[in-house]
């Protein structure tokens, strides 16, 4: 017996009616499993109940488990901040970065990228909500690099990624107001597609402003123990 099969059924039950509620086809919302510090015995379970997409936010830690998966095929997020000297790593071994800030962070990866890799799928995080102590770009920034980075090489910029304060589910909805404004303005509004929000604990409130990836961890694998390392 498969030790996730009803966390994964359950979250998947939840991301259908939350998407019967406001009448979204629950094939637009793309559950990303978040497996930071769960060992990789526990992401081959979840793959082998049909999970692809895996969510990762400590680079070390993500590149010993992409190595011990290698035989799996998995599509790779990186999630966490993105440290200027970690952009080469996240450009050799991601699918997708989403929290990307700055355009230096941008520059980086669209240079480190390999000439033979497929391009490198990002979103821009942004600090929807003005948190103080949050990374992220403020929004007011957000047409101007989405200008500037759409014109990098080996770089898909696909929307944007936000963590709002759990109080402030109301900054789900600036989110796809903030994103829409952009897709109206974009010169290739078909490749702007990703809304990257919702947590465990918020997966319906954004799902119902259009989110189209959920990131969820604790809903999946259960508490996280950091003490123990990993
Ligand atoms: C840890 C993390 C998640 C998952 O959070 P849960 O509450 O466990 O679902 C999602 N997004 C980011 C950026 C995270 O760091």
């Amino acid at each position: 017996m498969n030790p996730f099969k009803d966390a994964r059924n359950h979250v998947i039950d939840q991301i259908q009616s939350a998407c019967a509620r406001v009448q979204r086809d629950p094939a637009t919302v793309e559950l990303l499993a978040v497996s930071k510090t769960h060992p990789s015995s526990a992401i081959r379970d979840m793959y082998e109940l049909g999970q692809r997409c895996f969510g990762e936010n400590y680079l070390q830690e993500a590149l010993d488990k992409i190595q011990a998966l290698k035989d799996l095929n998995i599509e790779w997020h990186f999630i966490g901040h993105v440290q200027r000297n970690k952009t080469k790593s996240l450009a050799e071994h991601f699918d997708w970065v989403h929290g990307v800030d700055r355009l230096i962070i941008a520059e980086r990866l669209s240079s480190q990228r390999a000439e033979h890799a497929a391009d490198l799928n990002i979103c821009l995080q942004v600090n929807i909500d003005h948190q103080q102590t949050k990374d992220g770009c403020p929004p007011e920034d957000v047409a101007e690099l989405v200008q500037t980075i759409s014109r990098l090489p080996k770089l898909k910029l696909r929307g944007i990624m936000v963590i709002p304060a759990p109080e402030h589910a109301e900054a789900f909805e600036a989110a796809k107001t903030l994103f829409d404004a952009v897709k109206a303005q974009h010169a290739h509004p078909e490749q702007w597609d990703t809304l990257s929000m919702g947590m465990s604990a918020d997966l319906n409130a954004a799902i119902a402003a259009g989110s189209t990836i959920v990131r969820i961890g604790t809903a999946l694998f259960g508490a996280r123990n950091y003490s123990q390392g990993v």
